[in-house]
């Protein structure tokens, strides 16, 4: 299955008019009916969420995190100044959309991929300067497979210290806009060096990916960047600390930088965590031109240790001790 392009029949879909948000409907999810003068089509007034209900042991479906995917996204609106309902009528229509495609969620590791998705529809091409004061909120389904899956072979990533993902503060929304504006070094990358993604680390700040936060770990250590307004707050990133801690590897919190990093990956691992990629080992790292390996470019096993470790809990395989799961 391609990622993203099998959409489930319905979504469920609410309307914020006149201050007051719609009673959510599943509704055909074939298309929209939007002005071409949308606020979110001008202004850039989106954002969204990606998350994953599993298909249970018992046959029902679980979904991961919902909360945190939630309060996220109440977080990237705000940030937008977009319109947002209650967290619980969000997380309704997750789940209402979950219910109506039981049928259909993959056994693990595939999984239901959710897309809440929200836009600013005020008609209007003269409200630059203020926030839409219409939107829609709607969640969108699709079954999908193993993202990166594959083999034992890491990822190529290009180093860049000179380009930023995000502008500074916004790092942090899932947002529409950044992922254009990240796209034409993500292009670049991709042409002239074969790389899978760029690893953003203005002024040699090691930061994420286009749509993956960044990790170092070895046998005793895990390492990623502190939470900032910078990039984004990834519930994968933090489930991989929550479970490395509880299997004892030490958590060091703190800048990278680039030096350190390629210092590192002469005997330590490289890993890239995110709901489609779930925990994907990095072999090279493009540095000025060069390739360095990260130790023998094999996915390592620290990495499919964390990797196997999230992915027992998430399809049931293992107990669920945090709670993840609902
Ligand atoms: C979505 C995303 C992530 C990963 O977040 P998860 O909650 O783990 O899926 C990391 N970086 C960026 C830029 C993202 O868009």
């Amino acid at each position: 299955m391609a990622f993203g392009k099998t959409l489930a029949d319905r979504m469920a879909l609410s309307r914020y008019e006149n201050g007051t948000w719609s009673t959510p409907a599943l509704v055909s999810a074939a298309s929209l009916t939007l002005s071409p003068a949308a606020h979110a089509l001008h202004y850039g007034s989106t954002c969204f969420e990606g998350l994953k209900a599993y298909r249970g042991r018992d046959g029902s479906p679980k979904i991961f995190r919902v909360d945190r995917h939630v309060r996220r996204m109440r977080n990237s609106a705000e940030l937008l100044c977009i319109p947002f309902p209650d967290i619980a009528q969000v997380e309704a229509m997750i789940r209402s959309v979950v219910a109506d495609c039981a049928a259909i969620i993959p056994e693990a590791p595939g999984a239901l991929y959710l897309r809440p998705t929200l836009i600013g529809t005020e008609a209007n091409i003269g409200a630059a300067g203020h926030p839409s004061s219409e939107a829609m909120l709607y969640v969108l389904a699709s079954p999908v497979g193993d993202y990166f899956a594959g083999g034992d072979q890491g990822l190529r990533i290009l180093v860049t210290e000179h380009d930023m993902r995000a502008v500074p503060g916004f790092g942090e929304a899932k947002a529409g806009g950044n992922y254009a504006a990240a796209l034409r070094h993500v292009i670049k990358a991709r042409n002239e060096h074969g790389a899978a993604q760029v690893l953003f680390c203005p002024n040699g700040d090691v930061q994420e990916t286009g749509a993956s936060n960044f990790f170092l770990l070895d046998d005793q250590r895990l390492v990623t960047k502190p939470l900032d307004h910078s990039f984004l707050p990834g519930v994968t990133r933090d489930s991989i600390i929550t479970l490395a801690r509880s299997l004892g590897y030490a958590i060091e919190e703190r800048s990278i930088s680039v030096r350190e990093m390629l210092d590192w990956v002469k005997t330590g691992e490289a890993a890239l965590s995110g709901t489609a990629a779930v925990f994907t080992g990095v072999g090279t790292l493009i540095h000025e031109g060069k390739d360095v390996l990260v130790r023998d470019g094999k996915v390592g096993p620290n990495t499919r240790r964390l990797k196997q470790a999230l992915a027992d809990i998430q399809s049931g395989a293992a107990a669920d001790p945090f709670g993840w799961l609902s």
